[in-house]
């Protein structure tokens, strides 16, 4: 009898850590992980490279480098297509890879929300291509204020005030007075706004915490627009509503984070999706596709609680990611899927290099000790997807600069 076919689709978190698991136990299994690059990337550190303050290679790993060839197949190219009704999967190349059993770790996108102007204008910030675009433009635009002596060279708009927004602010920040004189640019005329449609920064930390990372941030020069949804994105600047009128900031930098989607491939496929997510049954698979699971950003997991999904992160993909290794080896031993459980480690947001804030173990953290813990489970979740010498290669151990 032929061995079970376990495809792994994205080497991202959620992929990389079910490779990693299933390789641990050893089962009579062909595995191929599907992937379009040949690295995995730390999406969790993409502002750092959009800021300049880390590059692609601090971020990166090769996927040869951290699998064991004997037990997984590695296709380096893109999906374009699941065909869950024949179980297989196309490619950009035009071949097809069929599966027995199949697991989605395809991640993030963009959203525009719609929003004129978004895809033309906008720099997002999703993967290693989109973060080096963003830190090149930012760097033409500074550089440039030399010749043009136009003030929009040297304003930046941060669309959107989540995580990323908020990290990303942290990065610039640090970086931006580090290299006026390089670039020779006047860093008292530098400009950055955060334009953000919710009326609450941070909602998802105390106010205290959440206090505290907006005034670190509005001290190192950043304005903050609250309640003010944005309207539409132009060449040079940023149109947003303000008591009910329209206003527009000026700006050669125009920083588009203000929320992801899960994967077009998703939605292409003909899964029942809201913005690339699927509700993934409590086992994990897709309804009426027990052969399927999807994990990581691609899926909604509800949270019974709050009645609402989790927030997709790094984190749940990697505890999703060791679930389905487990439920695969069940079902090869002919044992009942288990139902998935999450418990939150905590959140964490740096504010730069050497200041955060944090909540974790029911306490709140702020400043340095926050920072080293953002870089601690950095760590560990590049030991999590590859091995001990990578992340020793990778891993963040600058905590004293
Ligand atoms: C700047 C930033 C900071 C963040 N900070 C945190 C944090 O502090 N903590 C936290 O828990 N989460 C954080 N997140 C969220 C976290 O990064 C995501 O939730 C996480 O990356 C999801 O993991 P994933 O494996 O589902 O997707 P991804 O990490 O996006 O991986 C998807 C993989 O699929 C591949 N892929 C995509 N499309 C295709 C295709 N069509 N064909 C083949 N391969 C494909 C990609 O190349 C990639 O390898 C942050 C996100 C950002 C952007």
């Amino acid at each position: 009898m032929s061995k079970t076919k376990v495809v792994v689709l994205g080497a991202g978190y959620a992929g990389m850590r079910t490779i990693k698991e299933l390789e641990k136990k050893n089962l009579d299994i062909d595995i191929t992980l599907i992937s379009k690059n040949n690295y995995h990337h730390e999406s969790t550190a993409l502002h750092e490279v959009a800021a300049g303050t880390s590059t692609a290679k601090d971020i990166t790993f090769k996927i040869n480098d951290v699998l064991d060839p004997k037990k997984v197949t590695f296709i380096e190219e893109e999906v374009t297509l699941i065909n869950k009704d024949d179980k297989s999967v196309s490619l950009k190349n035009g071949e097809t890879v069929p599966y027995d059993l199949l697991v989605i770790g395809l991640g993030f996108e963009s959203e525009s929300f719609g929003i004129k102007g978004v895809d033309e204008f906008g720099w997002p910030l999703v993967d290693i291509p989109t973060a080096q675009a963003a830190k090149k433009q930012l760097d033409k635009n500074l550089n440039n204020y030399q010749l043009s002596q136009d003030e929009k060279d040297l304003s930046i708009v941060v669309c959107g005030a989540g995580f990323t927004s908020i990290e990303y602010l942290g990065e610039i920040t640090n970086r931006l007075p580090k290299i006026s004189d390089e670039f020779n640019f006047p860093i008292d005329k530098v400009k950055i706004t955060c334009i953000e449609a919710m009326p609450k920064l941070l909602p998802m930390f105390s106010e205290e915490l959440s206090d505290y990372g907006i005034d670190v941030l509005k001290k190192r020069g950043v304005e903050f627009k609250v309640g003010t949804p944005i309207k539409e994105i132009k060449k040079d600047g940023v149109v947003y509503e303000e008591n009910g009128e329209l206003k527009e900031i000026k700006a050669s930098t125009i920083i588009w984070t203000t929320g992801v989607r899960g994967s077009g491939v998703i939605g292409a496929s003909g899964f029942a999706e809201r913005r690339g997510r699927v509700m993934v049954n409590p086992d994990l698979t897709v309804p009426d596709y027990p052969e399927v699971y999807m994990i990581g950003d691609v899926s909604a997991v509800m949270d019974e609680k709050s009645g609402r999904p989790y927030p997709t992160t790094a984190q749940i993909a990697i505890v999703q990611a060791d679930h389905v290794a487990k439920n695969i080896e069940r079902r090869l031993q002919g044992k009942e899927q288990e139902a998935f459980e999450f418990v939150s480690q905590g959140t964490v947001a740096s504010l730069g290099n050497n200041d955060g804030i944090a909540h974790a173990f029911d306490k709140d953290f702020k400043g340095y000790v926050a920072s080293v813990m953002k870089k601690g489970i950095a760590n560990k979740a590049v030991l999590q997807v590859s091995n001990f010498s990578t992340m020793m290669k990778k891993g963040r151990f600058d905590f004293y600069h």
